[in-house]
């Protein structure tokens, strides 16, 4: 038994490689990245307690830059292995809720740090293959934002613990941060693998027990994070990924009585319908079940006329394409002013057209492909939908092929109506509108940009003009849960700049922070009178 209060080490970021020309990590990764590419498919399993579970229906997977060089396959389950998956959780329950929490703190630091080492090559080279990152992308997101998430989370899990509240004399008043009672699904995105692994790991972490589903062109990398998580000593059946279609998940898991949380990340019409499933599903429950969902973007960057041409272009060019534009803080429209409008847009066609596009193998290529032909068809018809458009001109990019890879050129469009489509829906694709306003109007463009999209994620103000930057942070409050002044609206860091946005843009619980953890915590007050009362008369009663 432990007789001691222990501490975690301080959290500190993970530090970002370089992965310059001849840099060891440089020829390492590439190494991984060519062994993967080249090896002998792989049959990827649902990991259902203890079992590695395969099934008759084989689905392929393939690079998106790539698509015919055929990697693996993952296994697709039915209901059955859904049911199995819950039955699992539930049983695992009792024994990871009663560990000691610092064993709980141990296997996550352990990842963190297995994670810094012997697995971030692979874990890099499995996101760069089949998410089609480039070396930085991936290292950012699946080695750095990862081991973040851990390190963060232990420590700031060890914070909620200690936190308790104050006594008076004669009592001891305490408090207990139990897990939810039954279990949690989480259902990721594909494009952070660090959001995929932190779905069900956080969850996990404070005592949970979980399904986790995640999206099936992730799959590839997800089998790295359930390796990672055995070989830090998670035990089997806490978190048990299926690899089932969304509805087919949800009709079960959403009817189940020990249903007690949801944690998703994914766009914001699949999260709604998420929450009407769960809404009318209420009286099967045993508990009121968490939900908690960081969903899409509309993300912005707006421009006053005092700020400088370079610094406007740059972060747009990198604030909108890097990850071809599908992170879900990527800048998809721009506000700016006339009066600099000349040079911004000489500058930006310069850096977007010098972008190289092709196979993240290449670390030459700063653009690589979409993640799949649905998100080309759907990309690709936004573009064709600008170009048949009076409204709008593109100024750069514009072509798009499948032949090879599912490519499609970085695509800056200019449009003369503040509200046109590609103004207010998420296109989650390399493809930037900017809307050109009188310089005097800035605070009209607010107003405008405020009122043009559902959604309220990340945005920047530009500017040199203290006086405009504090109208811009005072009107745009309620537009972004994360705002950037004088940078570009992508490339939150956990610790640093937590993550998460409101409005249609999701339930804003930050993802890395102490608002996130306790989500999945059910608190229990303790009251302990020393001297219990032998009576009943108050003072008051007395004549
Ligand atoms: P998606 O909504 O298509 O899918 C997300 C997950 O939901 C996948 O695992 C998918 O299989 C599952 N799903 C789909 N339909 C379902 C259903 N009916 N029942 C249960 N599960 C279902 O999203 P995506 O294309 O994987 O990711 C891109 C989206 O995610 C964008 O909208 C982006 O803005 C958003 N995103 C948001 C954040 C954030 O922090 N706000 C982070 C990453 C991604």
């Amino acid at each position: 038994m432990s007789n001691a209060f222990y501490s975690v080490p301080t959290a500190v970021n993970e530090p970002i490689k370089s992965y310059a020309p001849g840099s060891p990590e440089r020829i390492a990764l590439l190494s991984v990245y060519k062994e993967m590419y080249a090896q002998k498919p792989i049959d990827i399993p649902m990991y259902i307690g203890s079992e590695k579970v395969r099934t008759s229906q084989k689905i392929a997977m393939a690079p998106p830059h790539d698509h015919k060089h055929v990697i693996g396959h993952f296994n697709r389950g039915d209901t059955g292995h859904v049911e199995k998956a819950i039955q699992s959780a539930l049983e695992a329950k009792d024994a990871w809720s009663s560990l000691p929490w610092e064993h709980r703190a141990s296997i996550f630091m352990k990842a963190a740090e297995l994670l810094a080492g012997p697995f971030r090559d692979r874990m890099n080279a499995a996101t760069m293959l089949a998410q089609s990152k480039n070396v930085m992308q991936a290292e950012i997101d699946a080695a750095c934002e990862m081991i973040d998430f851990f390190r963060f989370n232990v420590y700031l899990m060890q914070e909620m613990y200690s936190n308790q509240p104050d006594s008076q004399p004669g009592i001891w008043n305490r408090m207990e941060y139990r897990p939810l009672e039954g279990f949690v699904f989480a259902i990721s995105p594909f494009n952070f693998t660090s959001i995929a692994a932190n779905l069900p790991a956080v969850a996990a972490m404070m005592g949970n027990t979980c399904v986790w589903k995640p999206s099936e062109t992730q799959m590839y990398s997800a089998q790295v994070i359930m390796d990672l998580f055995h070989a830090a000593g998670l035990p089997e059946g806490v978190i048990n990924l299926i690899s089932v279609e969304g509805p087919v998940a949800g009709d079960v898991i959403f009817k189940h009585k020990e249903f007690a949380a949801l944690h998703f990340t994914g766009s914001t019409s699949v999260f709604q319908q998420l929450w009407k499933k769960i809404g009318n599903n209420m009286e099967h429950y045993r508990v009121y079940p968490r939900i908690v969902g960081e969903t899409g973007g509309k993300d912005f960057i707006m421009v006053h006329k005092s700020s400088d041409a370079a610094e406007v272009a740059t972060a747009l060019s990198r604030g909108s394409f890097e990850f071809q534009g599908q992170k879900c803080s990527a800048a998809s429209r721009g506000y700016v002013p006339n009066n600099i409008w000349t040079e911004v847009k000489s500058i930006l066609v310069e850096q977007v057209s010098s972008f190289k596009m092709g196979s993240p193998e290449d670390n030459t290529n700063f653009i690589n492909a979409v993640i799949d032909e649905r998100a080309f068809d759907k990309i690709s018809a936004y573009i064709t939908y600008c170009n048949d458009h009076k409204d709008a001109e593109i100024i750069v990019g514009g072509e798009f092929d499948k032949s090879q890879g599912y490519f499609i050129s970085p695509t800056v469009v200019v449009t003369t109506d503040p509200k046109f489509r590609t103004m207010s829906e998420e296109i989650f694709g390399p493809v930037l509108t900017i809307y050109v306003y009188e310089a005097d109007a800035f605070e009209e463009t607010l107003d405008i940009l405020d009122e043009t999209s559902e959604y309220a994620l990340t945005g920047s103000i530009l500017s040199q003009d203290r006086y405009a930057i504090a109208l811009a942070t005072k009107k745009l409050e309620n537009a972004a849960g994360n705002f950037y002044i004088n940078d570009k609206c992508t490339g939150a860091v956990v610790g640093q700049q937590p993550f998460g946005g409101a409005r249609g843009s999701g339930t804003n619980d930050k993802a890395g922070a102490a608002m996130n953890l306790l989500r999945w915590v059910q608190a229990r007050t303790i009251k302990e009178t020393f001297v219990p009362a032998t009576d009943y008369p108050y003072p008051f009663l007395q004549k």
